[in-house]
């Protein structure tokens, strides 16, 4: 029985069983036998459209490695969050590590991080309990050797963080405190007041200062990752103050440069995600996966700020309510976890109240809650709340979804390693497998620590790379002229627009549309570390909304209203692909497939 026929008897699959194989060719087949994925019939990727020619461009820059500053490491980290600094002291002093980070060490999604981190540290919990609620918010998506891997791996992973000083919240009996989130059946993430990102990262920022083993490079950019025959070689940097470009070599890039909701405009991101990392890794070859699900969050303070102030769901856990335009809390029946139900169900309820009520925004109540409780437990929220003019202990805030945590990206095996030898990836900028179609509350942090240490255990065992001589990038060919600052916004409100929370074939095809004019910059030359980002988020931007209009159901963080229900039949796998191909599916294995989704509850 071949292959394809008998994917066609597992999951349904018969439209692929039953078609010719005309559409592939002897690379593509060749390929699938080796990745066990197929790539998509005509009809479902054509759809799509294609992807602007732009995107197949190799490098950003014009370079000859020869007539720039070269530096040498064992391991080059990229990123300075909680994944690349935990993968540069987990490495161990043995190793010269270079680490390179675009603004200041501090700068990163980490620091903004306020519910905290989950661990099934508690008396009631277990390594069971928590991979189940990771499986039911993945929506059948994801891999459970590696939610079980990062679960199982949590107590050991906290432990190294409270051994490099960071201090999370007590109880009164004087074990550690935990806060419930959405989609967890239990209490069960740990944290510092509501300000967990800041205090872990100012931990590890302390412990890398003084690593000597740690060469450490803020205000440095990464440009393009450099790779010679099919292997991963270095990166390209460019000094931020100076603006030139040097070569750093490195036997292995650990790439940790964390998400890109930057590419929307209302988003809780700060200013660096702009997808960096996930674009040089498509140019250099490396596989990417599950790009289509972006993960909104429920609950960021409705104001003007750009990014917007995120209200962790932990208040919600301390029994915060939503509210419709009527006063009526509208969670209560939907779900059994009511406002703390997984967050792309909560996001669906709250699109479809502020479409009945013609309002930009429900309602958080969390008036009962004390403003002593209050102003004790959530200081960061009651302030960011007061600057914007409510007073959380007397006042409804408005609050709405926004774009929150890229749930997709670089495809990373069990130890970290990426398709591309001599790259490894961690953190928000990776497709582990961890969060399947929806990552379950609080998981983003663990998994940053988890795949570290697990990728420094593999780095003991990787081969040192061949020192190539020489990487020659030659000129681009100046098509298009373009303001940045134009482009940027013209981007994000296309995104936020046509491909965000709530999407159609319609609305995608527009969004296509805009992202294809836009997409003639990256025929531009460019040396500014503003342009060079524009150009990321052109890429990851067309990256996503290609995706989207691919997958033609609705399922945890991608929501069509065109294809409402999620369609096991067709769509139970992963879109994984890299640049000079189309999307291939990979399907997941029955089993993992029949898990119901937070939706179906
Ligand atoms: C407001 C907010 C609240 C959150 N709350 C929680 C929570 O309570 N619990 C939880 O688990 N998760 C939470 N998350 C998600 C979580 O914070 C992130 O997923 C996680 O911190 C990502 O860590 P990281 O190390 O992968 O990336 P980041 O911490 O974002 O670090 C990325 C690093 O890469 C660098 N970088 C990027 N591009 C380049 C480039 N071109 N060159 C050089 N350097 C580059 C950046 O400067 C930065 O140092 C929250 C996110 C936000 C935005």
């Amino acid at each position: 029985m071949s292959r394809g026929a008998r994917w066609a008897r597992s999951s349904g699959w018969w439209l692929l069983a039953e078609r010719p194989d005309t559409h592939r060719d002897e690379h593509d087949l060749a390929r699938e036998r080796r990745t066990g994925g197929t790539f998509l019939p005509d009809e479902r990727r054509l759809k799509a459209g294609e992807l602007p020619e732009s995107l197949g461009r190799r490098y950003l820059l014009e370079f000859d490695t020869d007539e720039l500053l070269q530096q040498r490491f064992d391991v080059l980290v990229v990123g300075s969050g909680i994944a690349g600094l935990m993968a540069a002291l987990s490495v161990g002093p043995e190793c010269k590590v270079g680490l390179v980070t675009k603004a200041r060490l501090t700068e990163t999604g980490t620091w903004y991080a306020q519910g905290g981190i989950a661990g099934a540290v508690g008396e009631a919990d277990s390594v069971e309990l928590h991979l189940a609620d990771t499986l039911v918010a993945g929506q059948g998506l994801c891999d459970e050797r590696v939610v079980r891997a990062v679960v199982g791996e949590a107590a050991a992973a906290l432990a190294d963080l409270e051994a490099l000083g960071v201090r999370f919240d007590l109880a009164e009996n004087g074990g550690v405190s935990l806060a419930r989130e959405g989609g967890h059946s239990l209490p069960r993430v740990l944290h510092t007041g509501d300000a967990t990102g800041a205090a872990i990262q100012g931990a590890l920022s302390s412990a890398i200062r003084s690593a000597d083993h740690v060469d450490l490079f803020e205000d440095h950019f990464l440009a393009d990752l450099l790779t010679a025959g099919e292997r991963c070689v270095g990166a390209l940097v460019l000094d931020g103050t100076t603006r030139r470009p040097a070569v750093f070599w490195a036997d292995s890039v650990v790439l940790a440069t964390g998400g890109c909701g930057q590419v929307y405009r209302v988003t809780t991101n700060p200013r660096i995600a702009t997808g960096d990392g996930l674009a040089a890794a498509w140019r250099a070859g490396a596989e990417i996966s599950d790009v289509e699900f972006v993960q909104f969050h429920p609950t960021a303070l409705d104001h003007a700020d750009h990014p917007r102030s995120l209200i962790t769901e932990a208040l919600r856990g301390e029994g915060a309510y939503l509210l419709d335009c009527s006063g009526e809390r509208f969670m209560a029946g939907v779900h059994p976890l009511a406002e703390l139900a997984p967050r792309d169900v909560v996001c669906r309820e709250i699109e479809g109240v502020m479409v009945r009520c013609q309002q930009p925004h429900v309602w958080l109540d969390a008036r009962h809650l004390g403003e002593a409780h209050l102003r004790k437990r959530f200081p960061t929220i009651w302030e960011r709340c007061k600057e914007a003019g409510y007073d959380l202990s007397a006042e409804l805030v408005p609050v709405a979804p926004a774009a929150h945590y890229m749930v997709g990206g670089v495809k990373v095996d069990l130890v970290g390693r990426t398709s591309l030898p001599g790259l490894y990836a961690a953190g928000e900028v990776t497709a582990s497998g961890l969060h399947g179609a929806n990552r379950l509350a609080s998981n983003s942090l663990l998994e940053g620590v988890v795949f570290s240490r697990r990728i420094a255990r593999a780095l003991h065992d990787g081969v040192p790379a061949e020192r190539a001589a020489r990487i020659v990038s030659g000129p681009v060919e100046q098509t298009a002229a373009f303001t940045i600052g134009a482009a940027r916004s013209t981007l994000q409100q296309a995104m936020t627009g046509f491909a965000g929370m709530i999407r159609s074939e319609g609305g995608l095809s527009e969004a296509a549309a805009v992202l294809a004019g836009l997409s003639r910059l990256l025929d531009v030359s460019l040396r500014r570390t503003e342009e060079l980002e524009v150009q990321n988020m052109i890429t990851v931007a067309a990256l996503i909304t290609h995706a989207a209009r691919v997958r033609a159901e609705t399922r945890g963080a991608h929501s069509r209203v065109d294809f409402p229900e999620r369609d096991d039949a067709n769509w139970a796998g992963h879109l994984v692909w890299q640049r000079g191909t189309t999307p291939r599916f990979v399907p997941v294995p029955v089993s993992h497939a029949r898990v119901p989704g937070g939706g179906d509850q």
